[in-house]
């Protein structure tokens, strides 16, 4: 049996704002194994977004134990997380999340500012990354340039940047039409 990457034991989330109280996720349990290309399904409100948020260490769980790559997440501190993500996760939102008034390519290099790399060694990671998602001829554009479809592969290259053990994408395909959905979900099972 290969190595489990993410494993939840009786994950629970719960929301509370003045008289509000909602149960996101309830004892929640989960294994994921290298390798595993997963969807997780259900209706608008399920939790999905919620145990993605908790999975990618970006929220952390009210009860209940999450284990990522052997890492206990309740045990790093808020600083010793932000490294960890970092260096372990990519995550993919909806809404791509680029930033404006940055290139294709330096919105792809922004993650490695965090690591040792040098400039130089930064820019040609996020050349490479985004010829890998198939932007190699966009790299001065920026993101009101781009395509749907473009876009959230710029968003893909700058998750993958970092070479990630992990990509955890949130309804990536979601503002997408059908054709573009298409080609991003072709695209991340390649990489997977
Ligand atoms: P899904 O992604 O499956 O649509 P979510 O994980 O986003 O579901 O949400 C699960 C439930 O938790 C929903 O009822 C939602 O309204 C609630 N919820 C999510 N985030 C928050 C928040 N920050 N504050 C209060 N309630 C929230
Ligand atoms: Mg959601």
């Amino acid at each position: 049996m290969s190595e489990v990457v993410i494993r939840t034991r009786n994950l629970t989330k719960e929301y509370v704002r003045d008289e509000f109280h909602v149960v996101a996720l309830k004892n929640a349990n989960m294994e994921v194994h290298r390798g595993e290309f997963i969807a997780l399904m259900g209706p608008s409100g399920s939790g999905k977004s919620t145990l993605l948020h908790l999975s990618a260490a970006m929220d952390r769980p009210t009860t209940g134990d999450i284990e990522v790559l052997g890492s206990a997440l309740n045990q790093l501190s808020d600083s010793d997380i932000a490294k960890w993500r970092n260096r372990h996760v990519g995550f993919i939102f909806q809404s791509f999340n680029l930033i404006p008034v940055l290139t294709a390519l330096e919105n792809v290099e922004l993650p490695l500012k965090l690591t040792h790399l040098k400039k130089g060694e930064r820019v040609q990671h996020a050349a490479t990354a985004l010829k890998l998602v198939g932007l190699g001829d966009r790299l001065g554009h920026y993101p009101r340039q781009l395509s749907g479809g473009q876009e959230q592969r710029v968003a893909i290259a700058r998750a993958i940047v970092t070479d990630p053990d992990i990509l955890l994408c949130d309804e990536p395909t979601g503002n997408l039409d059908a054709r573009s959905a298409t080609e991003v979900l072709t695209l991340l099972s390649t990489l997977n």
